[in-house]
């Protein structure tokens, strides 16, 4: 070797994953499976970790519960590369991207409530589901103005994307070839809001590809979430797109979505209760198909042994006898 050669160079990692814990409450069982699952992943592939707290929601973020996220994370045994980063630190990146989209006639002002979308709303699958409030009204197409370059002049007013009426389609990584039309389905969203701060949609694009994600794993509520981001990575000419993995929810016995109504799964309280993070592994392990029956286990173990394609593909049921195993001494 010459005496000078310049250094081996250090491998960069091509690929990137996050962790995104929203700071609106404390992290539960159900965020558990899907940091380990996310965490295992990218330990196994060798892809970096950000972590990045989404604490853009802001009437619903609690004091200390970024900290509380972080904490607990750590409790688990996961680590990351960099971070932790927010998103309500710097708004220039979001301002930027509204700038784009609104110059190029993608996003338009809607100071519309709520009340008179749905007032304007005809076909029954424009209307909010009574029985579903989780299912999104679809925005009514002749709610929207006649497209034309704006500036970005009121950061106080709600912004939609005029979502193209087109198939957006992508191959999850765990849930299988998807089709979806944004424009069919919800309509024009929302990008900016009227807080003045970006929405979630806008938010995650814009940190994704800044932050250099390439790999996005996530619990499958957000699945037709991907469709909107593909479009919003499309209208800001943004690449490499990043690849998806959708993981099934976590429910609880009645099959529905584990919450505070089937008591208090919060990582936290098991901590408090003196229930060890191992225990919270074996049952995630046990959820992952990584053993028949719940067992202690580290984080590091659940990695080597975590295979994606082994993993059951239906709902995780919560069920008495898992919390029975949690607080079994
Ligand atoms: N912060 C979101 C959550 O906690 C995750 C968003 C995402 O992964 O895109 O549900």
């Amino acid at each position: 070797m010459p005496p000078h050669a310049p250094p081996e160079p250090v491998p960069v990692a091509a690929e990137r994953t996050r962790l995104a814990p929203s700071p609106t409450g404390a992290l539960h069982l159900g965020n558990a499976r899907t940091f380990l699952v996310n965490w295992a992943l990218a330990r196994r592939r060798g892809w970096a970790i950000t972590l990045r707290i989404e604490d853009l929601d802001t009437p619903r973020t609690k004091p200390g519960a970024a900290q509380d996220a972080i904490d607990t994370l750590r409790w688990l045994g996961l680590d990351w590369d960099d971070g932790p980063f927010d998103q309500t630190t710097d708004p220039t990146p979001y301002t930027d991207a509204m700038r784009t989209l609104a110059a190029d006639a993608h996003a338009y002002p809607c100071a519309l409530t709520r009340a008179q979308i749905e007032d304007a709303a005809s076909a029954p699958h424009e209307r909010a589901d009574a029985d579903d409030p989780a299912r999104e009204a679809r925005f009514p197409p002749e709610l929207r103005p006649a497209l034309a370059p704006r500036a970005f002049d009121d950061p106080v007013t709600n912004w939609r994307f005029a979502a193209p009426d087109e198939e957006i389609t992508f191959d999850d990584d765990f849930a299988g070839p998807q089709r979806r039309n944004v424009a069919q389905s919800v309509g024009d969203f929302v990008v900016w809001t009227k807080r003045g701060q970006p929405a979630y949609q806008l938010a995650v694009v814009v940190d994704d590809h800044r932050q250099g994600v390439t790999r996005v794993v996530r619990a499958d509520d957000l699945l037709d979430s991907a469709a909107r981001q593909l479009l919003l990575y499309r209208a800001l000419g943004l690449r490499p797109e990043p690849s998806y993995t959708h993981l099934p929810l976590v429910l609880g016995p009645d099959g529905r979505r584990l919450a505070k109504r089937h008591g208090d799964t919060r990582l936290s309280h098991y901590r408090d209760v003196g229930v060890g993070a191992e225990r919270v592994i074996g049952l995630v392990a046990a959820w992952c198909g990584v053993c028949a029956t719940p067992e202690p286990m580290h984080a590091d173990d659940f990695a080597a042994a975590f295979d994606l394609d082994t993993m059951p593909k239906g709902p995780i049921t919560m069920r008495p006898e898992d919390e029975a195993w949690l607080l079994q001494r």
